[in-house]
């Protein structure tokens, strides 16, 4: 039930219709019994502006932050906090108890805690990263100082690799970083991680594959897109330890949920809620 004392959550970006976030939140909402709702924010490029005004509004409580504001979003805001800072990145906006506007960031967490969960082997691996976005920042920071070799970054636009390398190797002096020009010449045993859009279904990439090495046994491939891709598939033919991106969704809004409630996320709840949806999805 909506009444005055509800609050407001959105989704920010400007093609958000069919987000999965929505179901998770809502859901998670209701199960601990919290007055709050998830709505879309749909912002174009050129109106981030307004709808940070929106989230100015005492009735609002936050708010994840989709493409294309990620980074557009940072001076915006009145203070973002450091893991957001250091990838250049803001997926989730909370209020201080004063109604500040803080940039945070949950998909270093949410990548983190997909690997331990599908018990990826990381430490002592060396990395391949597909792909310089804002993801590929994510997992880079992610992957960095954890015990991993070297980390490889494939990107087509290769100027965009190298910047990411140059960044990180400011945080992390003692960690090993490699441009990579071109995947299909890597032998060595990797984890490679999708962080490109290419395989997703219902656009023109769905059946795209991203540059990638002759995959062996040894390898094992983490994609960040949130149904299987067109690589994992062939990943899991040649048996794999592989994932697509459901478990890292479900752990970034998980996280983002316990910082706007400062209460755990039912995680359970919102696998099942994701789960479902993405079956409906997948059917239909
Ligand atoms: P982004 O900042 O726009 O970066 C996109 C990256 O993909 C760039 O490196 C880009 O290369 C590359 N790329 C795009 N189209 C390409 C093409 N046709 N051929 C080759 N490379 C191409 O996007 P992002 O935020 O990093 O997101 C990347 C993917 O990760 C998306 O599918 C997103 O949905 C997913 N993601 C998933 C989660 C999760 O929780 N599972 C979280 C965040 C993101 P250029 O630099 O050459 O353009």
């Amino acid at each position: 039930m909506i009444d005055g004392k509800t609050k407001i959550l959105g989704l920010i970006g400007s093609d958000i219709e069919h987000s999965l976030s929505y179901c998770m939140h809502n859901y998670a909402a209701s199960k601990r019994s919290i007055n709050a709702v998830y709505v879309p924010i749909s912002t174009p490029k050129d109106n981030l502006s307004a709808a940070i005004s929106i989230l100015r509004s005492p009735s609002f409580l936050g708010a994840n932050i989709t493409q294309p504001h990620k980074k557009e979003i940072l001076p915006f805001l009145d203070r973002i906090d450091p893991i957001a800072e250091r990838i250049g990145a803001v997926n989730t906006v909370i209020k201080d108890e004063n109604g500040m506007l803080i940039g945070k960031n949950s998909d270093v967490f949410g990548f983190l805690s997909a690997l331990k969960e599908s018990r990826f082997p990381y430490t002592d691996k060396d990395v391949l990263i597909l792909g310089a976005g804002g993801a590929a920042y994510a997992v880079t920071d992610a992957l960095s100082g954890m015990g991993t070799r070297s980390i490889y970054v494939y990107n087509r636009t290769t100027a965009k690799a190298i910047a990411l390398i140059e960044h990180f190797q400011s945080y992390y002096p003692n960690q090993s970083y490699v441009l990579c020009t071109n995947p299909h010449e890597l032998i060595i045993p990797l984890l490679i991680v999708n962080a490109t859009p290419l395989g997703t279904p219902n656009t023109s990439l769905a059946q795209a594959f991203p540059p990638h090495p002759t995959l062996k046994p040894s390898d094992s491939l983490i994609d960040l897109v949130y149904h299987p891709t067109p690589l994992v598939q062939k990943a899991s033919q040649k048996c794999l330890v592989s994932a697509d991106g459901q478990s890292m969704l479900l752990h970034q809004a998980a996280l983002s949920f316990s910082w706007w409630f400062q209460t755990s996320a039912p995680i359970r709840e919102m696998r099942t809620a994701l789960q479902t949806h993405l079956d409906f999805w997948n059917a239909s």
